[in-house]
């Protein structure tokens, strides 16, 4: 219920411009701006370092351009530049050739063709570089639609992409099974957009329920899944399933947030298990920064805590 309360008052502030000027003129600030927690940074360089930083603890990388609902058509034919060029500095990097996106930051809110036509031109680039592609997964408005365009780009052929499933939402079981059925690597998370009843699951218990059932599915008939969560709950529960279907660490992998239950990731990977870690980058970190906010209110102490010693400098 507190949670269920924080999440919608985060989603709210998230829309208010004048805190979003505020915290972007003072978030990224120097190298101890309050956003660094969970931000690499705002250019492609300091996320490629912080990838770099990762892999030589032992752990494997997704860099997310940050961006999403975008409202013009220029603009999501900028953001769609901006990664194909993003993916050239990654593979000239040298670091792991992940990327993840959201189809919004491409158009979907103006226009499904447009949408397509910007996301085939990415998978285009990244196919050519040899990258994986994850489509984040956004609110229940767009679920059905970013399925659809997910499965019209596999139709086409492309296999070096790959989709995201909420466990909150009473669909995902159904549509993890059809994912299943594709052969398309699912990534589950719980889910972090505020979502009405009739769609998606109130209570914890109802979530992380469905999140074991989803996982489970995904660890029997699906393709290389990905576990993407911070609960020890849930991540034990992986771990005990995977060792009774007697599953090699290699078949699965476990993935976590930049800056989030960072002793978790290193205590895995001591272990043998394989972690990915995703690295979001980019100006347009204000709604990610809110999520992550909302996800757990104590965070907002380090904010504050980060605003009282910025302004005592
Ligand atoms: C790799 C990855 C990709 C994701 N992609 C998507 C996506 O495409 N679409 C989508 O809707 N959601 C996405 N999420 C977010 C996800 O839906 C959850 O909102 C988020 O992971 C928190 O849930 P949890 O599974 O960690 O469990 P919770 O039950 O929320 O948290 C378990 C524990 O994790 C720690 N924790 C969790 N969140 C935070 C935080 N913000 N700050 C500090 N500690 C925290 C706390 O110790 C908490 O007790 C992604 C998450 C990961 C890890």
């Amino acid at each position: 219920m507190i949670q269920t309360v924080a999440r919608a008052f985060f989603h709210l502030l998230a829309a208010n411009n004048t805190l979003k000027s505020l915290a972007s003129r003072f978030g990224m600030r120097g190298g101890s701006g309050f956003a660094r927690r969970f931000i690499a940074g705002e250019s492609v360089e300091e996320a490629i370092e912080t990838a770099r930083r990762i892999e030589a603890a032992g752990m494997t990388t997704t860099l997310d351009y940050l961006g999403e609902a975008v409202a013009t058509i220029a603009e999501a034919d900028a953001a769609t530049r901006a990664y194909i060029k993003t993916i050239d500095t990654i593979a000239a990097s040298g670091v792991e050739r992940n990327i993840s996106l959201k189809l919004t930051q491409l158009g979907l809110t103006i226009d499904r063709a447009t949408t397509v036509d910007n996301l085939r031109r990415i998978l285009d680039a990244a196919a050519a570089r040899e990258f994986f592609v994850r489509i984040d997964m956004e609110d229940s408005g767009y679920t059905a639609v970013t399925i659809d365009v997910f499965e019209t780009m596999w139709q086409q052929g492309y296999r070096n992409v790959g989709i995201v499933l909420q466990s909150y939402l009473r669909r995902s079981e159904e549509d993890a099974k059809r994912m299943n059925a594709l052969g398309a690597r699912v990534r589950l998370v719980k889910g972090a957009y505020k979502e009405p009843k009739e769609v998606a699951y109130q209570a914890k218990a109802d979530v992380d329920a469905a999140f074991v059932r989803i996982m489970q599915l995904l660890l029997t008939e699906g393709t290389y899944p990905a576990i993407a969560t911070h609960d020890p709950a849930m991540i034990d529960a992986t771990r005990e399933f995977a060792r009774r279907r007697g599953l090699a660490p290699a078949e699965y992998e476990l993935q976590m947030l930049y800056g989030i239950r960072r002793d978790l990731q290193a205590a895995l990977t001591r272990e043998g298990l394989r972690v990915r870690v995703y690295v979001p980058f980019g100006r347009e970190w204000f709604p990610y920064f809110m999520r992550r906010l909302g996800e757990r209110p104590a965070n907002i102490g380090f904010v504050i805590r980060g605003i009282l010693s910025d302004r005592g400098q």
